[in-house]
């Protein structure tokens, strides 16, 4: 620990904040992080309810696989170790059309032949798309330095190990999921390239996500979100920092355009040589320090909700007999539309934590239903007077629990509720804009969306949250931890 007594205070302990805190301490400054809830971790949380655990977060972790720059930073940061266990998952998800069922393997061989045999007139194009997504697994994440410090050897070196990417985003940056879907005959193919990411999102980007699957870069940690929020918590207190929950921030003190510490919102003045914001970046702006530091180019992302959706979820959690359901897995089905925040639902996707037996009481399994939802949704539960809101949701739950049955029978009888959770449930939890826990979508035609993790203005402010990279998510909020530190330690000459 480098000895200096130079002091670095976060504001937020997601995984932004706490990856910034670890690094922070790894530079050799003292760090205290202040946290409004009862424990870190963010979005990235999981809850008891009834005996069962509801994980909130990880559905894929990128940056699993050993040897890749960004497994040194989850390594780094405690969040997985050389003996981290994954859980045994063989499928990415099913698509079900009816009763049929498609799969994206983890085995993509597998994918295509059971493609193949579904539609062979689809024969091209399913080859064409299992050949991308094995290009797309050369894609890796730049997590040694922030890609605006990156000089012409780094862009060469990336650029040779990345040799086929260019193809993908030829071939399918330019289209988005409901465009890929066009290209495709079968029904069940059309739902299978439309069910998992929003149909705005850019085809390329789809295209990755398997691939960190079959690649093996895109696990799911034992243990699941909180305990590798609680490790990454431990690595942090190990290396001496400071880390205070129940301490909600109120401003950020910033004096002769350099910040110098936080107010807390019980008035408490913590005077800081540096300042890492991790929180919700539309919290930074409107409520920790003011809009008029906002530049043109958040506002033009924050003020256009077509360019730039955000999405979130309504989501319900059950206890299930694991017999009783029988599945694996993540399977999207349809179902007799039904009312989610306004939006008209008529597919819906289950996810099984069958891989986690700790998760739920002997021969149960926790079955969690993730309900797609939008700024416009995000509002029209806002809008709601509180007993309104929580007879809608109950409405929604009992929708979702009567379409399981429906698609399950033998369920009937064998589930319990366990919890029901809206867009607002993380703005409240989160201080999360609109409840969205992901950047801005990226679109076709769009520029994906990209900031610095500075704050124009304002000196030794630094940014670390998942909300300056599109697409956002894990991989972003630990980096952009590194280097809010990497960008501090660099002004110093560490
Ligand atoms: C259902 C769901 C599924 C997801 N699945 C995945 C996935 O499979 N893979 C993936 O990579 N990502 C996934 N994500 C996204 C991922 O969880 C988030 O992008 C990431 O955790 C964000 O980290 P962050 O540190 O930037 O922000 P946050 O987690 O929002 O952390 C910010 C912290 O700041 C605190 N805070 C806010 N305001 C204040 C204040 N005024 N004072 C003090 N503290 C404050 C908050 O309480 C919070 O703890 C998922 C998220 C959800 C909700």
């Amino acid at each position: 620990m480098g000895g200096s007594n130079k002091k670095i205070v976060v504001v937020g302990g997601g995984i932004g904040g706490l990856s910034a805190g670890i690094y922070g301490r790894l530079a050799g400054y003292d760090v205290e992080i202040y946290e409004k809830n009862p424990r870190a971790g963010g979005q990235c949380m999981g809850w008891d309810r009834r005996g069962c655990h509801i994980d909130n977060c990880i559905h894929w972790l990128t940056g699993t696989k050993k040897g890749t720059s960004l497994r040194k930073v989850w390594e780094t940061v405690g969040a997985l170790d050389e003996h981290t266990e994954f859980a045994d998952c063989d499928s990415f998800y099913t698509s079900m059309v009816g009763d049929l069922r498609v799969t994206l393997w983890k085995d993509p061989d597998r994918t295509e032949k059971e493609l193949l045999e579904l539609s062979p007139e689809d024969g091209t194009e399913i080859k064409k798309f299992i050949q991308y997504v094995k290009y797309a697994m050369e894609c890796e994440m730049p997590a040694e330095k922030p890609m605006d410090a990156m000089g012409i050897m780094d862009y060469i070196h990336m650029g040779a190990s990345m040799a086929n990417m260019p193809k993908v985003i030829k071939e399918y940056g330019s289209i988005d999921l409901q465009g890929m879907a066009e290209r495709f005959k079968h029904p069940a193919l059309k739902a299978l390239f439309t069910d998992y990411l929003p149909k705005d999102y850019v085809a390329s980007s789809f295209l990755v996500s398997y691939a960190s699957i079959i690649s093996g870069n895109g696990e799911i940690p034992k243990g699941g979100s909180l305990a590798m929020a609680n490790r990454m918590v431990k690595r942090f207190q190990e290396l001496g920092g400071k880390l205070y929950c129940n301490a909600p921030v109120a401003r950020i003190l910033i004096k002769n355009g350099r910040a110098t510490g936080i107010e807390t919102a019980d008035r408490r003045t913590i005077w800081a040589d540096y300042v890492i914001s991790s929180v919700d970046t539309m919290e930074l702006f409107a409520n920790l320090i003011g809009k008029e530091y906002m530049d043109g180019k958040w506002k033009s992302c924050y003020g256009d909700m077509q360019k730039y959706p955000l999405f979130t979820s309504v989501q319900a959690a059950f206890m299930v007999g694991q017999e009783a359901y029988g599945g694996r897995g993540t399977v999207f089905f349809d179902c007799p539309s039904f009312e989610a925040g306004g939006r008209n639902i008529d597919r819906i996707s289950v996810k099984s934590f069958e891989y986690e037996p700790g998760f739920a009481p002997a021969g149960k399994t926790v079955l969690q239903v993730n309900i797609p939802q939008f700024d416009k949704e995000y509002f029209y539960w806002k809008g709601l007077a509180r007993e309104e809101y929580e007879r809608r949701k109950d409405g929604v739950v009992k929708a979702i629990e009567e379409r399981l049955v429906m698609r399950f029978p033998g369920l009937k009888g064998h589930m319990e509720f366990l919890d029901c959770w809206t867009p607002v449930t993380y703005e409240r939890y989160c201080n999360a804009y609109h409840g969205a826990y992901m950047s801005f979508i990226t679109r076709k035609g769009v520029k994906s969306f990209r900031a610095r993790g500075i704050v124009k203005g304002v000196k030794n402010l630094y940014i670390a949250s998942q909300w300056i990279m599109a697409p956002g998510g894990l991989p972003v909020a630990v980096t952009a931890g590194k280097f809010a530190v990497w960008r501090i330690a660099g002004k110093e000459k560490r």
